[in-house]
């Protein structure tokens, strides 16, 4: 059918090429292309035989130039950013000057502040529109699929949906006392920040990890989870007519808990750029280069995560209950793919997104969330991809 694109080969690239190639009527043709070259390379060593044909390539992903370069010479029907949120513009911009479909699963932030916020990619919905190609924003499990599952949820289970939480629990156990399981800088940005949730059309602020429950997730039991700030808050609370409240939980253990608040005390999760042997470095980067890499917990992982949304709201004029969830082994991911849970979850829908815009199935121009798209083809491909969801009409709540 087509080709993609791949920016970046870290732990989220290397399961979405796996999928790309066990899709190949899809991807006939795939191009993987990173920093380092070597990493791209090493992928490409462990997939070629195989029906989709892999190139891979070297590119500087701050660079526009560069990357327009590289997206002419191979011309493919879409640019799959799985780099990090820093490039998320350079490479719209690059697709914009070469008119090339767009997906990514994280949104754009700016290197010295951690925002969490869509504006600026929104800012080139006309862009987009006039130039005649699609940017899917947000195609791995959260952002990503927790959309998808609120599309699916309104399109056949509500009339009106009020209430949403998301629920991330990860149960993996890697063996070491501190390590996260997908970018560590991205990872400890994320959780340092203030969270949030949205409730009647306004952000609420909370310190970070001021709000814990205890919840008992299927098939896995009780988990600590944390009110956080999440991305897909502000797109739903948008997108999701009739939403009152969204939030977002995430489970931690006390033994990450504990290492992270040594960590800040000691000024290590700073991105505020310090002098060091005359050199500028940015204390968090500093901290990401001595952590364990997470594509290397792959092997070390045992244990579940599971990761849904709960929705309230009314069918038919009564109040009504859905839990929508996906399951998901670590060791299994690893037999099949060489890589743990997290980076499953992520690369299983980016491959998805960028078969939505390559088959045609999604086609609208312009920069849309994921849940502004027909849910069903995209929840059967996760069925069929290896992320199967399951669904309770009577579920818990979180108070
Ligand atoms: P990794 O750090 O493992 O991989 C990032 C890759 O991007 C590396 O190969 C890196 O190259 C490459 N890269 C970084 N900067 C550049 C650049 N300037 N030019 C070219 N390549 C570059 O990250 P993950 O795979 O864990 O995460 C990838 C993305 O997925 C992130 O944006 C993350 O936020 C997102 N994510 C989304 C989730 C979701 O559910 N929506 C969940 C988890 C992650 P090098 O090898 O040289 O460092």
């Amino acid at each position: 059918m087509g080709k993609a694109l791949i920016i970046g080969a870290g732990g989220v690239a290397s399961v979405a090429v796996h999928k790309c190639c066990q899709n190949s009527d899809v991807f006939e043709e795939i191009c993987i292309a990173s920093r380092t070259k070597a990493k791209c390379d090493a992928l490409k060593e462990k997939l070629d035989g195989g029906k989709t044909k892999i190139t891979t390539a070297q590119v500087d992903a701050d660079n526009v130039e560069e990357l327009v370069a590289l997206i002419n010479k191979e011309r493919p029907d879409v640019v799959l950013n799985l780099a990090l949120p820093y490039q998320d513009l350079t490479i719209m911009d690059a697709c914009l000057e070469t008119k090339t479909n767009y997906v990514d699963t994280a949104n754009y932030e700016p290197l010295d502040t951690a925002k969490f916020e869509y504006k600026w990619q929104w800012a080139y919905r006309e862009k987009f529109e006039k130039a005649g190609i699609t940017a899917l924003l947000g195609s791995g499990f959260d952002p990503g699929v927790t959309g998808v599952f609120s599309a699916y949820a309104l399109k056949h289970e509500f009339d009106e949906i009020n209430y949403i939480d998301i629920l991330d629990c990860n149960a993996g156990d890697h063996g070491y006392p501190f390590a996260t399981n997908f970018n560590p800088e991205i990872n400890i940005r994320e959780v340092s920040a203030n969270g949030s949730y949205w409730e009647d059309g306004y952000w609420v602020e909370t310190k970070p990890m001021e709000i814990k429950r205890v919840y008992d997730f299927p098939e896995i039991g009780e988990k600590d989870m944390y009110l956080l700030h999440h991305e897909e808050l502000e797109s739903l609370g948008i997108n999701i007519p009739g939403i009152k409240r969204i939030r977002f939980f995430m489970t931690f253990g006390q033994s990450y808990l504990t290492h992270l608040k040594c960590l800040e005390n000691v000024g290590m999760t700073s991105i505020e750029p310090i002098e060091f042997e005359g050199k500028q470095i940015v204390p968090l980067q500093f901290l990401k280069a001595v952590l364990p890499d997470p594509a290397s917990l792959g092997p070390r992982t045992v244990g579940k995560t599971n990761i849904g949304c709960i929705f309230q709201g009314k069918k038919d004029g009564k109040e009504k209950t859905y839990y929508l969830y996906n399951v998901c082994d670590h060791q299994e991911c690893y037999k099949e793919v060489g890589s743990q849970a997290v980076s499953y979850t992520t690369g299983v829908p980016a491959m998805i997104g960028a078969m939505m815009l390559m088959t045609g199935k999604w086609n609208k121009p312009g920069v849309y969330n994921i849940e502004e798209f027909d849910p069903d083809p995209f929840m059967d491909a996760l069925n069929a991809f290896g992320l199967p969801w399951k669904e309770s009409y009577t579920p818990d709540l979180v108070d």
